[in-house]
């Protein structure tokens, strides 16, 4: 047959039907690009018979342009690319885009330029010329990558190129990466370890859908763990991805890699260059990057012959998407291992809830790694009843956490504070007039960070300069600082041990890979004794050294009010106390609340988990909550706001009366306006009877909105804004 349906890469067009010339074969999953009245788009060949739509008579067929030399998609990934669309309630299109994820891939020269010394000296040497030189001692990259190397100008740089002190070099952006071992440097697995890589490994070997729960405490090992069946699919000759959570730090993880495999993995991230981007691509559509280190997005991509998926952290919230396709990559990971038809592994040390509950069910397999390595104990927890232990005026730590400091500083150890709040304060007000400072497109208060002298809204980006003078009554000198973040921790911390040598981790300190680095040698090294940081330190970090953690408000995050909120309070809580004691050392941890009775407070005072998710699991059950019923929210937002508004009333007006369906709203959202928009917000509770998607598709689409109205479903949605 030489007609072919293509899945466009345009959301706001249907499939399309082309030719294909005499002599082209493009087989299901090809990427081809086909014209579109003068313009030409990008699309997918689809199988047959799967796109609905109604045929166009072969004369009047358009032929295809080209057919672009990449594997076509896998069957596999085909499949998912319909179920996440479907079950998400998103456009087609938009999910096949993340498949594609890099334009560039596609088409574009496979050679780029690079430089490095020559080996040669400049006619005159200036100061800044023999830095720039000693600095790239055995480095390679573009002009501007190599400046921030040496940190020079480009212009310096330009400079010796001139001279011919450094010279350009012809790259094939396509090149090979380094091969991993699987037998490079194997570690001595503890029984308990063993026991549980040998299950996962044979699961490799089995080479069906089975999805596992790694279920192990802080510091029980889960990497060396789950590196056995990593090794072993490498030895099957089968790809391996790793979905991590916060991408930026993975230094840690990284370094780890490449220790047990002697080489480094393939990564996949949202700043990867556009020709590490491609290089990565390929690899993985053509099957020879063995193991993807990625962070959600990794999910989608073509890989030729994937034999093993892990998910670690898996419980952690930013596998969530929130914009765009709303997908939870922990959940899709789980079907794409069974569209594959591979094991799956979910690690964590505070699974989901929802994870748990698969495994009660027998659905999920469940290994446990209930002890930390290497003998050391889990560490002391303590409560500090802030109602009770008030710290000072202006002031955020209670004494028994500021001895706690002292002690450690005494002996040489470290500490870690926990405060989720990046920045100096999250309000400022004027003394004078009692003036707040708000974002002009969205409904949140500005939140001052004095170390880069800005007022920045954390929800769209917004950034002012902290102003002299009240721009409402021009008093000046007048602005109040309220609550903390941490570099106002930070500065509470400096006052008190002025000799101190702080480190405020955040994603505002440490924004660069080679900061992350640096930021960790300081603290494996021991050049750092107080850590204040938000929730980039809950995980991940193995500093032998650390042995006090603080909670400097364990409240904060159940004020949002949310479904998840206790839960997320408990995993966060959990995962940076797991930071202490993982050495030689005891740890203890120290938190402060003003809700010491709080049901989910006490289960982390007695290390109870059981508890907690016994009676989080009740209360989600009687309130029809996930895994016991599904949640859905609508959100109608326009630049308008009547419009908004009127939109959500037209589609509550016409909401469907089910037994088992129950909406509420339409309410503004709590975060009314965002990013210029005014939002407005339905929230959905379905029975497990209901199709919540087929209700929600047939609800929505019959209203047609005015064009300024954009509509977002999110189906199992984590935020409540
Ligand atoms: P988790 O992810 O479960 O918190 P990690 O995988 O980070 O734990 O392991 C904690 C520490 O113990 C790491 O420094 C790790 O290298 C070390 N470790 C764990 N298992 C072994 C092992 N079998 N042999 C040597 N070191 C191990
Ligand atoms: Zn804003």
């Amino acid at each position: 047959m030489n007609r072919v349906r293509l899945l466009v890469l345009n959301a706001a067009l249907g499939p399309l039907d082309y030719r294909l010339p005499d002599g082209v074969a493009a087989p299901a999953g090809s990427v081809v690009i086909a014209p579109l009245g003068p313009r030409k788009v990008t699309g997918i060949v689809w199988d047959e018979g799967r796109l609905p739509g109604d045929a166009i008579a072969f004369e009047r067929l358009r032929p295809i342009v080209e057919v672009l030399p990449v594997p076509p998609l896998p069957e596999a990934l085909r499949r998912l690319i319909e179920w996440t669309a479907d079950y998400y309630c998103a456009p087609l299109a938009s999910v096949a885009r993340m498949a594609l994820a890099s334009g560039g891939a596609l088409g574009g020269p496979a050679v780029m330029t690079e430089y490095r010394l020559s080996g040669g000296t400049p006619e005159r040497m200036t100061a800044q010329r023999l830095a720039a030189i000693e600095a790239l001692e055995g480095e390679q990259g573009t002009i501007r990558e190599l400046a921030g190397i040496a940190g020079v100008s480009e212009g310096v740089l330009r400079g010796l190129v001139n001279q011919g002190v450094i010279e350009p070099v012809s790259v094939a952006i396509d090149r090979p990466y380094d091969p991993a071992d699987p037998d490079h440097a194997p570690p001595d697995l503890s029984p308990e370890q063993a026991a549980v890589a040998a299950r996962l490994v044979a699961a490799v070997r089995a080479r069906k859908f089975a999805p596992f729960l790694l279920d192990g405490v802080t510091g029980s090992g889960k990497t060396e763990t789950y590196f056995e069946p990593v090794a072993e699919a490498l030895r099957c000759g089968h790809q391996v991805l790793v979905l991590l959570p916060e991408i930026a730090l993975t230094e840690n993880f990284l370094a780890r890699f490449s220790a047990r495999f002697g080489a480094a993995p393939v990564l996949w991230h949202s700043s990867l260059k556009s020709t590490e981007r491609r290089r990565a691509w390929r690899a993985i559509a053509d099957g020879s990057a063995q193991v993807v280190v990625g962070a959600r997005s990794a999910l989608f991509l073509p890989y030729a012959k994937l034999g093993l998926i892990v998910v670690d952290e898996a419980h952690e919230v930013s596998f969530k998407q929130d914009d765009g396709v709303r997908y939870n990559a922990r959940d899709v990971s789980v079907m794409r291992a069974r569209f594959e038809g591979l094991p799956v592994v979910l690690a964590s040390a505070t699974p989901a809830l929802e994870s748990l509950h698969m495994a009660a069910q027998g659905i999920y397999e469940k290994l446990d790694l209930p002890s930390r390595f290497g003998g050391a104990s889990l560490p002391q927890v303590r409560l500090i009843d802030l109602t009770q232990e008030k710290p000072g005026s202006q002031r955020w730590l209670a004494g028994p956490l500021i001895e706690g400091l002292r002690d450690r500083l005494e002996k040489g150890e470290q500490s870690l504070l926990f405060l989720n709040r990046r920045g100096y304060a999250p309000l400022t007000l004027c003394r004078n007039c009692g003036h707040r400072f708000k974002c002009p497109s969205c409904s949140a208060w500005l939140v001052e960070h004095r170390l880069s002298a800005r007022l920045a809204c954390h929800h769209c980006g917004f950034e002012t300069r902290v102003p002299d003078a009240c721009p409402e009554c021009s008093e000046g000198d007048c602005l109040v600082a309220c609550g903390p973040g941490v570099e106002r921790i930070a500065d509470e911390v400096r006052g008190l041990f002025p000799e101190a040598r702080i480190a405020l981790a955040t994603s505002d300190t440490l924004n660069t890979p080679e900061r992350a680095a640096q930021f960790i040698a300081e603290a494996e090294n021991k050049a750092i004794d107080i850590i204040i940081g938000t929730q980039l330190v809950t995980k991940g970090f193995h500093f032998p050294e650390l042995t006090l953690v603080g909670v400097v408000d364990a409240d904060l995050g159940l004020e949002g009010g949310d479904l998840r909120a206790a839960e997320r309070t408990y995993s966060q809580v959990a995962q940076v106390a797991g930071r202490a004691g993982r050495g030689a050392k005891p740890g203890e941890v120290l938190i402060q609340t003003r809700h010491p009775d709080a049901p989910v407070i006490a289960a982390l005072a007695d290390g109870d988990r059981d508890a907690f998710y016994a009676a989080e699991t009740e209360g989600r059950r009687s309130a029809g909550a996930p895994p016991f019923g599904r949640w859905a929210a609508i959100i109608l937002s326009s630049e308008d706001e009547k419009e908004a508004r009127e939109a959500a009333v037209r589609l509550g007006d016409v909401r469907p009366r089910l037994e088992d369906v129950q909406i509420l709203g339409p309410a503004p959202a709590p975060l009314a306006l965002l990013r210029g928009r005014y939002r407005y917000r339905f929230l959905v509770n379905a029975r497990r009877s209901a199709n919540l998607q087929a209700v929600l598709r047939d609800w929505i689409g019959s209203v047609a909105f005015a064009p300024g109205v954009r509509v977002g479903v999110d189906i199992d949605p984590y935020s409540f804004v």
